[in-house]
């Protein structure tokens, strides 16, 4: 892949690929856009089939969390990291510290938060090397695992998809399929069942599934099936690209509402959805959550004003879902428009010069 070009072309600031020896550690972090504020978000350590394919998974989530925080109203850019690995086999207190002193190097132009393959423990061990860090445990003054967080933003979010299609917000009888019942899937689905929803799950890890079925007595399908299951919402909790031109004819649902980051293969599938009348209820808006809740950990953690932050989900989903309506444009052309404007408008302010006795004026 011609990197420069790739970047250039969708307006990347900076990619930064970090090895270590010593360690063995592959990592790449992306910064998208810091026009609103420092970029933010998580690492993902999986093992990728190749550099390429790394290179292309952190663009994309970077470009991302530029959407996601400005649609949500933090003043906070967009960035992601990739770690290339086995994290069972990979991951070592030497290597993720090698990666926090990396992530310390850039200054704060990004910080890192917890993504698939990492933890809240994870964050902790980062944290011994940087300050640049969110999601530690709260005995160290963190938020914590922002799982729990994401996973009621996507509540809210199934909540204003119900009441923009039938009228009415509760879920109760509605029937749910969750695919990926991970950090987020799975209390997802747990929230769901304790709404009294009809819950199905699907993961490609037999203990996930076991654990689902076993504590949360719900249905359970095959991966490979999930998204074509006769139901009111398809829930993408797994990883990304699930709604493809080959899966959007197949689905039985009315609206898909998931956490899963990059549910749309391609651009194309917005339309495809729409021919296919099923509502999309766009991942940045519905599975920011997460973000919200690790960006209060910047000022100072304080959950009852994270949890208000976070309820907002909600009527930002119900304000995409109208605006696709009222302008006939889709709901990710809507939500695109929502985090451009506000990316225009505010960070326009940043052109306002500081006066002549700041830090930069007097050349430090
Ligand atoms: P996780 O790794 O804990 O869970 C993902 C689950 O999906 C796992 O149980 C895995 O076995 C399963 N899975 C993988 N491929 C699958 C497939 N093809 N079909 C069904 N299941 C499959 O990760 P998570 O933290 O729960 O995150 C899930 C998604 O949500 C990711 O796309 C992540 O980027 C996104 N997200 C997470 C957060 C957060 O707070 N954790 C925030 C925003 C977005």
């Amino acid at each position: 892949m011609d990197v420069f070009s790739r970047i250039r072309w969708e307006g990347y600031e900076q990619v930064v690929y970090c090895h270590d020896r010593t360690t063995g550690l592959r990592a790449i972090i992306a910064i998208h856009s810091t026009r609103l504020g420092p970029s933010l978000g998580g690492t993902r350590f999986l093992p990728y089939a190749s550099e390429d394919e790394a290179l292309e998974d952190v663009l994309r989530l970077a470009k991302g969390m530029t959407y996601k925080s400005a649609v949500a109203g933090l003043d906070l850019g967009g960035g992601k990291a990739v770690i290339l690995g086995d994290p069972a086999r990979d991951k070592t207190e030497p290597l993720l510290r090698a990666y926090g002193r990396y992530v310390g190097s850039l200054g704060g132009r990004y910080i890192t938060a917890e993504d698939v393959g990492t933890t809240q423990a994870d964050m902790d061990v980062i944290l011994r090397e940087t300050g640049y860090v969110t999601g530690v445990s709260m005995s160290l003054g963190g938020s914590g695992d922002p799982s729990a967080a994401t996973a009621r933003g996507v509540l809210h979010a199934m909540r204003a998809v119900a009441r923009h299609l039938w009228g009415d917000a509760s879920l109760e009888g509605r029937s749910v399929v969750v695919s990926g019942v991970g950090k987020v899937g799975y209390n997802v689905a747990r929230h769901l069942v304790e709404e009294r929803a009809l819950v199905t799950v699907s993961d490609v890890n037999p203990a996930a599934v076991a654990r689902a079925a076993t504590d949360l007595s719900v249905e359970v399908v095959p991966p490979e099936k999930a998204h074509a299951v006769d139901a009111d919402l398809f829930s993408p909790c797994a990883l990304g690209s699930v709604l493809s031109p080959t899966t959007i004819p197949e689905l039985r649902c009315a609206a898909v509402v998931g956490c899963a980051n990059n549910q749309l293969a391609d651009a194309s599938c917005a339309a495809l959805l729409e021919e296919a009348n099923v509502l999309y209820a766009p991942d940045y808006v519905v599975n920011a959550g997460g973000i919200i809740n690790v960006a209060e950990e910047l000022r100072g953690y304080d959950r009852d004003r994270a949890e208000g932050e976070i309820r907002r989900i909600g009527d930002t989903t119900a304000q995409v879902l109208a605006t696709a309506v009222a302008e006939g444009i889709t709901t990710v052309e809507a939500a695109d428009r929502l985090a451009e404007r506000r990316l225009e408008e505010v960070g326009r302010v940043q052109l306002i010069r500081p006066g002549a006795t700041s830090e930069r004026a007097r050349g430090r």
